[in-house]
Protein backbone atom coordinates (compact mmCIF):
# COMPACT_ATOMS: atom_id res chain seq x y z
CA UNK A 1 0.00 0.00 0.00
CA UNK A 2 0.94 3.62 -0.58
CA UNK A 3 2.12 5.40 2.38
CA UNK A 4 -0.41 8.02 2.40
CA UNK A 5 2.29 10.82 3.84
CA UNK A 6 4.54 10.20 1.68
CA UNK A 7 2.47 9.52 -1.58
CA UNK A 8 1.23 12.85 -2.27
CA UNK A 9 2.82 15.51 -4.88
CA UNK A 10 5.49 12.80 -6.17
CA UNK A 11 5.26 13.16 -9.77
CA UNK A 12 2.24 15.85 -10.03
CA UNK A 13 1.06 18.64 -8.31
CA UNK A 14 -2.63 16.83 -7.80
CA UNK A 15 -3.51 16.08 -3.89
CA UNK A 16 -4.69 12.23 -5.18
CA UNK A 17 -3.11 9.14 -6.49
CA UNK A 18 -3.81 10.55 -10.46
CA UNK A 19 -3.87 8.03 -13.53
CA UNK A 20 -0.91 9.74 -14.82
CA UNK A 21 1.24 9.78 -11.78
CA UNK A 22 0.36 5.72 -11.61
CA UNK A 23 1.67 5.75 -15.63
CA UNK A 24 4.77 7.90 -15.01
CA UNK A 25 5.72 5.49 -12.05
CA UNK A 26 5.02 2.33 -13.43
CA UNK A 27 6.40 3.05 -17.35
CA UNK A 28 8.80 6.14 -16.07
CA UNK A 29 7.35 8.42 -18.62
CA UNK A 30 4.13 9.31 -20.04
CA UNK A 31 1.63 6.64 -21.58
CA UNK A 32 -1.42 7.09 -23.85
CA UNK A 33 -4.52 5.45 -24.07
CA UNK A 34 -6.12 4.25 -27.40
CA UNK A 35 -9.92 3.86 -27.76
CA UNK A 36 -11.30 1.58 -30.16
CA UNK A 37 -14.89 0.70 -30.79
CA UNK A 38 -14.54 -2.81 -31.78
CA UNK A 39 -19.01 -3.46 -32.44
CA UNK A 40 -19.65 -4.92 -29.14
CA UNK A 41 -23.23 -4.11 -27.81
CA UNK A 42 -24.51 -4.37 -24.68
CA UNK A 43 -26.80 -6.96 -22.93
CA UNK A 44 -28.69 -3.97 -20.59
CA UNK A 45 -30.13 -3.37 -24.14
CA UNK A 46 -32.76 -4.65 -26.14
CA UNK A 47 -31.69 -6.34 -30.02
CA UNK A 48 -32.86 -2.83 -31.37
CA UNK A 49 -30.95 -0.92 -28.64
CA UNK A 50 -33.76 0.78 -27.27
CA UNK A 51 -33.97 0.09 -23.61
CA UNK A 52 -30.49 0.32 -21.19
CA UNK A 53 -29.61 2.74 -18.62
CA UNK A 54 -31.99 5.30 -18.26
CA UNK A 55 -28.73 7.80 -18.66
CA UNK A 56 -27.35 5.98 -21.47
CA UNK A 57 -27.76 7.78 -25.27
CA UNK A 58 -26.17 4.60 -26.87
CA UNK A 59 -23.99 7.25 -28.38
CA UNK A 60 -21.75 7.94 -25.31
CA UNK A 61 -20.44 4.81 -26.36
CA UNK A 62 -20.02 4.94 -29.98
CA UNK A 63 -17.54 5.85 -31.97
CA UNK A 64 -18.26 9.01 -33.81
CA UNK A 65 -18.27 7.41 -37.65
CA UNK A 66 -20.86 5.59 -36.54
CA UNK A 67 -23.39 8.17 -35.37
CA UNK A 68 -24.31 9.70 -39.09
CA UNK A 69 -25.69 13.12 -38.12
CA UNK A 70 -24.77 13.64 -34.76
CA UNK A 71 -20.76 13.74 -36.07
CA UNK A 72 -21.77 16.70 -37.48
CA UNK A 73 -22.53 18.31 -34.50
CA UNK A 74 -19.34 16.87 -33.36
CA UNK A 75 -17.70 18.82 -35.61
CA UNK A 76 -19.02 22.34 -34.79
CA UNK A 77 -22.41 22.18 -36.70
CA UNK A 78 -25.50 23.22 -34.72
CA UNK A 79 -28.97 22.27 -34.55
CA UNK A 80 -32.18 23.07 -32.38
CA UNK A 81 -32.87 21.08 -28.75
CA UNK A 82 -35.62 19.09 -31.20
CA UNK A 83 -33.11 18.25 -34.21
CA UNK A 84 -30.38 17.02 -31.89
CA UNK A 85 -33.00 14.21 -30.22
CA UNK A 86 -33.87 13.47 -33.62
CA UNK A 87 -30.27 12.85 -34.43
CA UNK A 88 -29.70 10.97 -31.21
CA UNK A 89 -33.02 8.73 -31.94
CA UNK A 90 -31.74 7.97 -35.75
CA UNK A 91 -28.29 7.12 -34.87
CA UNK A 92 -29.99 4.09 -32.63
CA UNK A 93 -29.54 1.46 -35.59
CA UNK A 94 -29.86 -2.12 -35.19
CA UNK A 95 -26.73 -3.26 -37.42
CA UNK A 96 -24.27 -5.68 -36.71
CA UNK A 97 -21.19 -5.33 -38.46
CA UNK A 98 -18.97 -8.40 -39.78
CA UNK A 99 -16.07 -9.26 -38.25
CA UNK A 100 -14.04 -8.09 -41.42
CA UNK A 101 -16.17 -5.18 -41.27
CA UNK A 102 -15.14 -4.63 -37.77
CA UNK A 103 -11.52 -5.44 -38.47
CA UNK A 104 -11.23 -2.43 -40.99
CA UNK A 105 -13.01 -0.33 -38.77
CA UNK A 106 -10.95 -1.35 -35.76
CA UNK A 107 -7.33 -1.02 -37.80
CA UNK A 108 -8.77 2.86 -39.04
CA UNK A 109 -9.22 3.82 -35.55
CA UNK A 110 -6.38 2.59 -34.01
CA UNK A 111 -4.27 4.03 -37.23
CA UNK A 112 -5.71 7.35 -36.84
CA UNK A 113 -5.34 7.73 -32.95
CA UNK A 114 -1.41 6.19 -32.51
CA UNK A 115 -0.71 8.56 -35.86
CA UNK A 116 -2.19 11.58 -33.47
CA UNK A 117 -0.53 10.15 -30.12
CA UNK A 118 2.62 9.76 -31.53
CA UNK A 119 2.39 13.11 -33.33
CA UNK A 120 1.25 15.20 -30.41
CA UNK A 121 2.99 13.70 -27.91
CA UNK A 122 5.79 11.66 -29.67
CA UNK A 123 5.41 8.37 -26.72
CA UNK A 124 5.92 5.04 -27.94
CA UNK A 125 4.45 3.77 -24.92
CA UNK A 126 0.40 2.81 -26.07
CA UNK A 127 -2.57 1.00 -23.77
CA UNK A 128 -5.12 -0.47 -26.18
CA UNK A 129 -8.43 0.75 -24.26
CA UNK A 130 -11.89 -1.09 -25.20
CA UNK A 131 -14.12 1.47 -24.78
CA UNK A 132 -17.09 1.30 -26.60
CA UNK A 133 -20.32 -0.82 -25.18
CA UNK A 134 -19.46 -4.27 -23.18
CA UNK A 135 -16.66 -5.33 -23.95
CA UNK A 136 -16.54 -9.08 -22.95
CA UNK A 137 -19.99 -9.54 -24.51
CA UNK A 138 -19.98 -12.18 -26.68
CA UNK A 139 -18.76 -15.58 -27.26
CA UNK A 140 -15.13 -16.12 -26.20
CA UNK A 141 -13.70 -17.47 -29.17
CA UNK A 142 -15.36 -13.77 -30.90
CA UNK A 143 -13.49 -11.97 -28.17
CA UNK A 144 -10.20 -13.51 -28.55
CA UNK A 145 -10.11 -12.64 -32.08
CA UNK A 146 -10.81 -9.28 -31.89
CA UNK A 147 -8.44 -8.71 -29.29
CA UNK A 148 -5.60 -10.62 -30.72
CA UNK A 149 -6.12 -9.09 -33.76
CA UNK A 150 -6.67 -5.27 -32.15
CA UNK A 151 -3.37 -6.42 -30.21
CA UNK A 152 -1.15 -7.61 -32.99
CA UNK A 153 -1.20 -3.47 -34.32
CA UNK A 154 0.86 -2.08 -31.82
CA UNK A 155 2.77 -2.42 -29.47
CA UNK A 156 0.59 -2.37 -26.45
CA UNK A 157 1.62 -2.69 -22.50
CA UNK A 158 -1.86 -2.94 -21.68
CA UNK A 159 -5.12 -4.10 -22.33
CA UNK A 160 -8.11 -2.28 -20.63
CA UNK A 161 -11.49 -3.96 -21.36
CA UNK A 162 -14.32 -1.64 -20.06
CA UNK A 163 -17.65 -3.70 -19.18
CA UNK A 164 -20.75 -4.77 -17.30
CA UNK A 165 -20.76 -7.13 -14.49
CA UNK A 166 -23.18 -9.74 -16.07
CA UNK A 167 -20.72 -9.56 -18.66
CA UNK A 168 -17.88 -11.04 -17.09
CA UNK A 169 -17.76 -14.88 -16.63
CA UNK A 170 -14.88 -17.09 -15.70
CA UNK A 171 -14.33 -18.31 -19.04
CA UNK A 172 -13.60 -15.05 -20.32
CA UNK A 173 -11.49 -13.45 -16.99
CA UNK A 174 -9.19 -17.03 -18.20
CA UNK A 175 -9.00 -15.35 -21.44
CA UNK A 176 -7.92 -11.94 -20.22
CA UNK A 177 -5.35 -13.78 -17.70
CA UNK A 178 -3.67 -15.23 -20.99
CA UNK A 179 -2.87 -11.80 -22.18
CA UNK A 180 -1.24 -11.19 -18.99
CA UNK A 181 0.57 -14.34 -19.29
CA UNK A 182 1.88 -13.31 -22.54
CA UNK A 183 3.77 -10.05 -21.01
CA UNK A 184 0.90 -7.85 -20.94
CA UNK A 185 -0.91 -5.50 -18.01
CA UNK A 186 -4.49 -6.09 -18.36
CA UNK A 187 -7.26 -4.16 -16.46
CA UNK A 188 -11.16 -4.41 -16.48
CA UNK A 189 -13.17 -1.26 -16.33
CA UNK A 190 -16.35 -2.43 -14.67
CA UNK A 191 -19.28 -0.18 -13.75
CA UNK A 192 -21.21 -0.29 -10.67
CA UNK A 193 -22.70 3.57 -10.40
CA UNK A 194 -23.92 3.15 -7.43
CA UNK A 195 -24.06 0.42 -4.40
CA UNK A 196 -27.40 0.91 -3.56
CA UNK A 197 -29.93 -1.45 -5.24
CA UNK A 198 -33.15 0.93 -5.50
CA UNK A 199 -30.97 3.49 -7.52
CA UNK A 200 -29.42 0.61 -9.87
CA UNK A 201 -32.90 -0.29 -10.08
CA UNK A 202 -34.65 3.19 -10.56
CA UNK A 203 -31.94 3.88 -13.41
CA UNK A 204 -32.41 0.66 -14.78
CA UNK A 205 -28.58 -0.57 -14.66
CA UNK A 206 -29.94 -4.22 -14.84
CA UNK A 207 -27.65 -5.74 -12.09
CA UNK A 208 -27.34 -5.37 -8.58
CA UNK A 209 -24.32 -4.44 -5.97
CA UNK A 210 -24.43 -8.39 -4.94
CA UNK A 211 -24.15 -8.98 -8.61
CA UNK A 212 -21.44 -6.84 -8.67
CA UNK A 213 -19.64 -7.95 -6.42
CA UNK A 214 -19.47 -11.54 -7.63
CA UNK A 215 -17.99 -10.27 -11.08
CA UNK A 216 -15.71 -8.16 -9.36
CA UNK A 217 -14.09 -11.17 -7.27
CA UNK A 218 -13.03 -12.36 -10.59
CA UNK A 219 -10.15 -10.87 -12.42
CA UNK A 220 -8.46 -10.10 -8.92
CA UNK A 221 -8.03 -14.23 -8.64
CA UNK A 222 -6.00 -14.11 -11.80
CA UNK A 223 -3.92 -10.73 -10.76
CA UNK A 224 -5.54 -8.71 -13.71
CA UNK A 225 -6.86 -5.02 -11.88
CA UNK A 226 -9.91 -3.98 -11.69
CA UNK A 227 -11.76 -0.14 -11.69
CA UNK A 228 -14.53 0.93 -10.40
CA UNK A 229 -17.03 3.33 -12.10
CA UNK A 230 -19.05 5.52 -10.05
CA UNK A 231 -21.70 7.76 -10.38
CA UNK A 232 -22.57 10.71 -8.16
CA UNK A 233 -26.10 12.87 -8.24
CA UNK A 234 -28.51 9.82 -9.55
CA UNK A 235 -31.84 10.03 -9.04
CA UNK A 236 -32.79 9.89 -5.28
CA UNK A 237 -29.17 9.79 -4.33
CA UNK A 238 -27.66 12.48 -2.36
CA UNK A 239 -24.41 12.87 0.64
CA UNK A 240 -25.32 10.00 2.40
CA UNK A 241 -26.26 7.46 -0.76
CA UNK A 242 -22.79 8.63 -2.61
CA UNK A 243 -20.61 8.05 0.30
CA UNK A 244 -22.64 4.66 1.32
CA UNK A 245 -21.40 3.63 -1.98
CA UNK A 246 -17.60 5.38 -1.97
CA UNK A 247 -17.07 3.21 1.43
CA UNK A 248 -18.63 0.44 -0.28
CA UNK A 249 -16.07 0.62 -2.85
CA UNK A 250 -13.34 1.70 -0.45
CA UNK A 251 -13.83 -1.72 1.48
CA UNK A 252 -13.07 -3.69 -1.69
CA UNK A 253 -9.27 -1.43 -2.36
CA UNK A 254 -9.62 -1.39 -6.09
CA UNK A 255 -6.79 -0.87 -8.23
CA UNK A 256 -8.53 2.09 -9.78
CA UNK A 257 -11.69 4.03 -9.52
CA UNK A 258 -13.46 6.75 -12.09
CA UNK A 259 -15.52 8.96 -10.74
CA UNK A 260 -18.43 11.13 -13.05
CA UNK A 261 -20.81 13.76 -12.21
CA UNK A 262 -23.98 12.65 -13.03
CA UNK A 263 -24.50 14.14 -16.61
CA UNK A 264 -27.82 13.77 -18.77
CA UNK A 265 -27.43 13.38 -22.27
CA UNK A 266 -30.27 14.66 -24.42
CA UNK A 267 -33.04 11.98 -25.41
CA UNK A 268 -32.31 10.01 -22.48
CA UNK A 269 -35.15 8.84 -20.37
CA UNK A 270 -33.33 10.64 -18.18
CA UNK A 271 -33.72 13.68 -20.02
CA UNK A 272 -37.36 13.49 -19.97
CA UNK A 273 -37.37 13.17 -15.85
CA UNK A 274 -35.32 16.14 -15.99
CA UNK A 275 -37.26 18.36 -18.66
CA UNK A 276 -40.51 17.29 -16.50
CA UNK A 277 -38.15 19.17 -13.40
CA UNK A 278 -38.39 15.62 -11.73
CA UNK A 279 -34.28 15.60 -11.38
CA UNK A 280 -31.74 18.17 -10.30
CA UNK A 281 -28.15 17.17 -11.02
CA UNK A 282 -25.36 18.34 -9.09
CA UNK A 283 -23.32 21.60 -9.77
CA UNK A 284 -19.79 21.92 -10.38
CA UNK A 285 -19.33 23.51 -6.42
CA UNK A 286 -21.38 20.31 -5.19
CA UNK A 287 -19.72 17.97 -7.08
CA UNK A 288 -16.23 18.96 -5.59
CA UNK A 289 -17.77 18.81 -2.08
CA UNK A 290 -18.31 15.23 -2.76
CA UNK A 291 -14.72 14.24 -4.86
CA UNK A 292 -13.12 15.65 -1.90
CA UNK A 293 -14.97 13.46 0.79
CA UNK A 294 -14.76 10.45 -1.88
CA UNK A 295 -10.70 10.88 -2.21
CA UNK A 296 -10.56 10.87 1.27
CA UNK A 297 -12.69 7.82 2.11
CA UNK A 298 -10.80 5.89 -0.44
CA UNK A 299 -7.40 4.09 0.01
CA UNK A 300 -4.13 5.96 -0.62
CA UNK A 301 -3.56 3.01 -3.38
CA UNK A 302 -6.58 3.35 -5.06
CA UNK A 303 -5.21 5.02 -8.53
CA UNK A 304 -8.20 7.76 -9.14
CA UNK A 305 -8.27 7.85 -12.97
CA UNK A 306 -10.88 10.67 -13.42
CA UNK A 307 -13.26 13.05 -11.31
CA UNK A 308 -15.67 14.64 -14.12
CA UNK A 309 -17.80 13.47 -16.86
CA UNK A 310 -17.36 14.76 -20.29
CA UNK A 311 -20.06 14.13 -22.58
CA UNK A 312 -19.98 16.57 -25.42
CA UNK A 313 -21.91 19.99 -25.03
CA UNK A 314 -24.10 19.18 -28.38
CA UNK A 315 -24.77 16.64 -26.81
CA UNK A 316 -25.68 17.32 -23.56
CA UNK A 317 -28.83 18.19 -21.57
CA UNK A 318 -27.64 18.67 -18.01
CA UNK A 319 -25.77 20.33 -16.26
CA UNK A 320 -25.45 22.92 -19.30
CA UNK A 321 -22.95 24.87 -16.99
CA UNK A 322 -19.85 22.87 -15.08
CA UNK A 323 -16.21 23.76 -14.94
CA UNK A 324 -14.01 22.52 -17.38
CA UNK A 325 -12.35 20.12 -16.38
CA UNK A 326 -9.02 21.65 -15.77
CA UNK A 327 -10.63 24.40 -13.46
CA UNK A 328 -12.40 21.45 -11.95
CA UNK A 329 -8.63 19.94 -11.05
CA UNK A 330 -6.92 23.79 -9.82
CA UNK A 331 -10.35 24.01 -7.62
CA UNK A 332 -9.94 20.38 -6.04
CA UNK A 333 -6.42 20.92 -5.53
CA UNK A 334 -6.55 24.41 -4.49
CA UNK A 335 -9.21 23.25 -2.06
CA UNK A 336 -7.71 19.97 -0.42
CA UNK A 337 -4.68 22.05 0.46
CA UNK A 338 -6.76 24.48 2.21
CA UNK A 339 -8.82 21.83 4.37
CA UNK A 340 -5.24 19.65 4.55
CA UNK A 341 -6.22 17.03 3.43
CA UNK A 342 -5.19 13.86 1.51
CA UNK A 343 -6.80 10.67 -0.12
CA UNK A 344 -7.14 8.42 2.49
CA UNK A 345 -7.46 10.36 5.34
CA UNK A 346 -10.66 9.00 6.33
CA UNK A 347 -10.30 5.25 4.54
CA UNK A 348 -11.20 2.87 7.20
CA UNK A 349 -13.19 5.08 9.47
CA UNK A 350 -16.74 3.76 8.17
S1 LIG B 1 -24.37 -0.58 -19.64
FE1 LIG B 1 -23.41 1.14 -20.73
S2 LIG B 1 -23.92 0.88 -22.93
FE2 LIG B 1 -25.27 -0.50 -21.71
S3 LIG B 1 -27.17 0.66 -21.45
FE3 LIG B 1 -25.90 1.04 -19.62
S4 LIG B 1 -24.66 2.89 -20.08
FE4 LIG B 1 -25.55 2.12 -22.03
Amino acid sequence: MVDVDNAIMKFDDFPFYSYSRYLKETYGTSAYRVAVDAGFSCPNRNSDRTGGCSYCDELGSMAVYHRGQEADLAYGGSLSLQKQIESVKSASVCYKPTMEERKIRIKEQLENSIQFIKRRYGTEYLLLYFQAFSNTYAPVTELKEVYDYSLSLAPFKELIISTRPDSLSIAVVRLLASYKKAGLDVWVELGLQSSNNRTLKRIKRGHTSGDFIKAYELPAGFGIKTTVHLIFGLPGEGHREIMESVDFVARLEPEGVKIHNLHVPIGTELFSEYLMGELTVPSGYRHLDYTIEAIERLPASTVIHRLTCDTPSHRLGAPRTFFKKGTFYNLLTREMAARGTRQGRLYGNS
